[in-house]
Formats: structure tokens, C-alpha cells, sequence
């Protein structure tokens, strides 16, 4: 007869506290008496660097030391490479197994449910990605698809939801048998042995044609400042807590302060959940946050659980309308912007990595991504609406390119950070076109991000403006059929 083992796969959940799935398989083991096993599944496309399934070389490099770190949490750990449900079918040839996952909201995590769960496998789901119900409505039934209302109807469930306890993994029987044929599948997890297994390329898709970032930028990244475990996440945040929330409002636009979370990263791997988050800030403030909450001591953690439900939002919308990845949202815009012909829009798409435009704002936040690996969300959005807007550049290619570079991708996020700046996502408005020279006065007033990131080459002779930006702002207005 086979053993029976609770596996708690672990995927983009890479903490202790607050992991529903791995606390639920921790106290199944315990109470059946059965051995536990914590499993990671480095799947094929993670490891290729195959640049039509985009699994960036930043997040192959944060992953390679998350899940090291990760790891170490427990006694026994295993990471296998391979195909994720067809590992996990080998698995039950070996082993009777009662399989805890937490939710992903992406298709290609239910089309591997599916066939774990056909396998003949019992599969126990728990929520997370999503800290709101999936299932949220209007009240006329429909999915929201305008921010504000959406937040107004979800506030009071994303901040009324618990904080589990960290896991204990003190009276756990490790599972520690042979996976028969799956054995040669097997990966030490250290640092160096998974960075091994990922190959070491950069490139990406872009209107057909596959660019290779090593020819098209010098920088090599450095991402060894960034936080790569749960303790480091929450050092961070606290951090914030103590000198920054308070003032996140008033500052979290301006390019040259300092003043937001950087949690981004932490959220996109899971080393912290929202939840974690807003029980943190209502622990630092002794009190909830409700979105009416007054006065100026409230003002920054307001705004800052409002931004955690931004994220909510992009995430709920991408659950249920998958197709958003390469689709408007807006109907009206599908197949209906004429983007600029093909061989401008090469031209102008390789000047807009290089931070070669001319708009200095814009190249200053290229360089920051192509030095750091992350950017600010001021210049996110900048950046994407002179490539869409000025450049005239489909938004799908700058949305490849940040799945390329991002450090803290999230694709839910990055997708509606794309359509939102190209203005043809949810929560419409009018056509927004930011103008690159207003945004930098406005939000790098001494020009200090510019200074950062600009060489001196570039700022001794700075490039030839690609396009006007007020020739650009008719041709945009046009080209979306506004004028
Ligand atoms: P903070 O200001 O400290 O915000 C706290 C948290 O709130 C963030 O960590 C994030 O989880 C959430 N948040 C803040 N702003 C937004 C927003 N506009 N949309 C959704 N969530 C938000 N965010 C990602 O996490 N991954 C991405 O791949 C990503 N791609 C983006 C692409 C574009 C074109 C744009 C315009 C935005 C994108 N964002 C993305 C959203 C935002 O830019 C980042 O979340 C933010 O810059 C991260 O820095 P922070 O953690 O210091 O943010």
C-alpha cells in the first residue's frame, strides 16, 4: 500500500505567516498522523528563458535565492523540474497524495488543476492571491470594470479579512522516501544549484520579432539589494511604517523621493500577503482603516490600502477575463488604434529601451529599470503612455518588455498598468496623454531622478526628440479616433 503524504506545493507563497494552504496541510498531517512534504516545481518555462513564454531573467534570478532561502524554513524541502501536473501524477505513482495549494487566479493554473485533479488526485484549494471575493459583483450582477465603485463595495472585506498565525514546524513528520523515477528530477535547493538549472538569456517578443536585451542594452543588473525572504519583506515594510506612511499621500508621486513601500516585490512571490500589510499599518495607527477615515494622521494609510486594492482590482479582472493579457478591455479599441507602421515602431520601440527618445523624464526612467530591475510608479506610467501615445508603439510590446525586466512583476498589475496608461483598459476616462515635460516639472522638481539615472554623455547632448510632443499628441488623438 502506498504512504499516505500531505504535500503543500508551494508556488508564488514563499512565507510562513498567513499561508492558508501550507497551515491547512500542516494540521492534516499532524491530525492523520501522516507525513508532510513542502514541494516547489521549477516548471519548464521558468528554466528555458524561451521568450514565448516570458519568465524574465530578474524573477529567474530572485527566484534562484527566494526559493534557497525559502527551503531552509523547513527540515525537508523539495524542488523538482518538470511539467507541474504531470510531476505531480508521477508523484502519486509513488506516494498516496492530499495535495494543498493555494488559488492563483491564472487560466494556466486551473488547466494544471484540471489535470492534477483528472490524475485522480485530491486536490484541497485555499484562497489568497485575491484577498476580496472573486465572485464580487455590481449590483446589477455584472464584474466591475470602474475602480472607484469597485473599491467602495470591496473595502470593508479586504480589510475585515484575518492574519493566520506563522506555521510552527515543531511536531511535523518530514516525509524524506524516494520518488522513484522522479528522483533524477530532483534539484538541490541552494542558490547556486537552481540559478544553474535557468538558462541566462534576455529576450523578448515584440511585434513578431524577438529582440535580445544583451545586444540592445549594456547595463547588467544588479538585483542584490533587493529583499528575497518573508523577514526581509517585513523589515522593509516596518521600516516604511515607522518614517514613511504617514507622509505616503503627499509623496509617493515624486520621482526623487523615497517614499513608497517597494513592496511590490514581496506581494508579486508572496513573501508577505496584503493582509499582512494592513493589519501591520492598523497594528503602527492602533486603529482600522476605513476608507472615510479623516484627518492628516489617516491620510497615508488610506491611500496606501487603497493602492493594495488597485492591485486587487487588476487581479480580479484578470481572473476573470484572462483573455485581457493580449485584448483590450475596452471593445471599442480592439483591432481599432492604428498603431505606426512596423518598421517606425522597431525603431522607435529599440530608442525607447535605450532611454534614446529625447524626453529626458522618460529615458531616465528607462535607465532606472534597465540598472535596477524596477521603476517607479510615476515613471511607469509616464514611460507607457509616450510609448503608446507619443511613439505611437502598440502597448502589448511595452507590456513584453516590462515582462522581461520587472524585478517585481506581477502580471495582473503590469497588464492593467498598461491598458490603464493606453487608455484603453478599465476605469476609463477620456484619453489620457501625459506630456513628458510637465510630468518631469511636476514630479522631479530639482531634476534629481534625471541626475540619477542619466549619463553624463546624455546629459552633456542629450538625443534628438523622436516626436513633438505636440505633433504626438494630435497624431495620438487621431490615431484613437478622437479628432
Ligand atoms: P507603493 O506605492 O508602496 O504601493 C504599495 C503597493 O500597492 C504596491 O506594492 C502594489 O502592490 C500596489 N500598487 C501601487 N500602485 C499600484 C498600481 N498602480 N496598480 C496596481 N497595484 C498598485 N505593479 C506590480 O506589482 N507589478 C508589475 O508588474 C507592475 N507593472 C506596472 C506596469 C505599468 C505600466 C504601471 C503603470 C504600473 C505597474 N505596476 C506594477 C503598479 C505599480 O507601478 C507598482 O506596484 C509600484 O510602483 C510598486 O512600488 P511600491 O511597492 O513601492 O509601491
Amino acid at each position: 500500500m502506498k504512504k499516505k503524504v500531505a504535500i503543500y506545493w508551494a508556488r508564488r507563497d514563499l512565507r510562513l505567516t498567513d499561508n492558508p494552504a501550507l497551515r491547512a496541510a500542516v494540521e492534516y498531517a499532524k491530525k492523520e498522523a501522516i507525513p508532510f512534504l513542502p514541494i516547489y516545481i521549477l516548471e519548464d518555462y521558468m528554466v528555458t528563458g524561451d521568450a514565448t513564454y516570458q519568465f524574465g531573467l530578474p524573477s529567474r534570478y530572485f527566484l534562484a535565492k527566494a526559493l534557497s532561502l525559502f527551503s531552509k524554513k523547513f527540515p525537508h524541502f523539495v524542488v523538482f523540474q518538470g511539467k507541474a501536473a504531470r510531476t505531480i501524477i508521477s508523484l502519486a505513482d509513488e506516494i498516496d497524495i492530499t495535495l494543498f495549494v493555494n488559488e492563483d487566479v491564472y487560466k494556466d493554473f486551473y488547466t494544471q488543476l484540471k489535470r492534477i485533479r483528472t490524475g485522480g488526485i485530491e486536490v484541497k484549494l485555499f484562497s489568497d492571491a485575491l484577498t476580496i471575493s472573486k465572485d464580487t459583483r455590481t449590483g446589477t450582477g455584472n464584474i466591475y470594470s470602474v475602480f472607484t465603485p469597485f473599491k467602495n463595495a470591496v473595502w470593508s472585506d479586504f480589510c475585515s479579512k484575518k492574519v493566520l498565525p506563522k506555521v510552527s514546524m515543531e511536531e511535523v513528520t518530514f516525509f524524506s522516501g524516494s520518488f522513484g523515477a522522479l528522483q533524477k528530477k530532483k534539484i538541490e535547493h541552494t542558490e547556486h544549484a537552481i540559478r544553474k538549472t535557468f538558462a541566462q538569456t534576455r529576450t523578448f517578443l515584440a511585434g513578431g520579432v524577438q529582440y535580445d536585451i544583451d545586444t540592445l542594452l549594456q547595463h547588467k543588473n544588479t538585483y542584490d539589494n533587493w529583499y528575497a525572504d518573508e523577514e526581509g519583506a517585513v523589515k522593509q515594510f516596518d521600516i516604511f511604517l515607522k518614517h514613511t506612511i504617514s507622509e505616503y499621500k503627499n509623496k509617493r508621486d515624486f520621482l526623487d523621493l523615497e517614499a513608497t513601500s517597494h513592496m511590490s516585490l514581496g506581494l508579486a512571490w508572496g513573501l508577505v500577503s496584503a493582509r499582512m500589510l494592513r493589519k501591520k499599518i492598523e497594528h503602527h495607527f492602533d486603529s482600522n482603516v476605513s476608507k472615510d477615515s479623516f484627518g492628516a494622521r489617516m491620510a497615508g494609510p488610506v491611500q496606501y490600502i487603497s493602492e493594495l486594492i488597485w492591485r486587487e482590482f487588476y487581479t480580479y479582472l484578470f481572473y476573470h477575463y484572462p483573455e485581457l493579457m493580449n485584448q483590450e478591455f475596452q471593445q471599442k479599441f480592439r483591432g481599432a488604434i492604428t498603431w505606426v507602421d512596423e518598421k517606425t515602431a522597431h525603431e522607435r520601440f529599440k530608442k525607447w529601451i535605450q532611454g534614446q527618445t529625447g524626453y529626458p523624464i522618460v529615458d531616465a526612467a528607462m535607465m532606472e529599470l534597465a540598472a535596477t530591475g524596477y521603476m517607479h510608479n510615476r515613471a511607469r506610467m509616464i514611460v507607457a503612455s509616450v510609448l503608446t501615445k507619443n511613439l505611437g508603439v502598440d502597448w502589448r510590446w511595452g507590456q513584453e518588455y516590462f515582462r522581461a525586466m520587472l524585478i517585481d512583476l506581477y502580471e495582473a498589475s503590469n497588464n492593467g498598468g498598461w491598458q490603464w496608461a493606453a487608455s484603453v483598459g478599465a476605469d476609463p476616462k477620456p484619453i489620457r496623454i501625459f506630456n513628458p515635460y510637465l510630468q518631469a516639472s511636476n514630479y522631479d522638481k530639482n531634476n534629481l531622478y534625471q541626475k540619477k539615472y542619466l549619463s553624463e554623455e546624455y546629459l552633456a547632448m542629450p538625443p534628438d526628440v523622436v516626436v513633438d510632443h505636440k505633433l504626438a499628441r494630435a497624431a495620438a488623438l487621431a490615431r484613437y479616433g478622437l479628432q
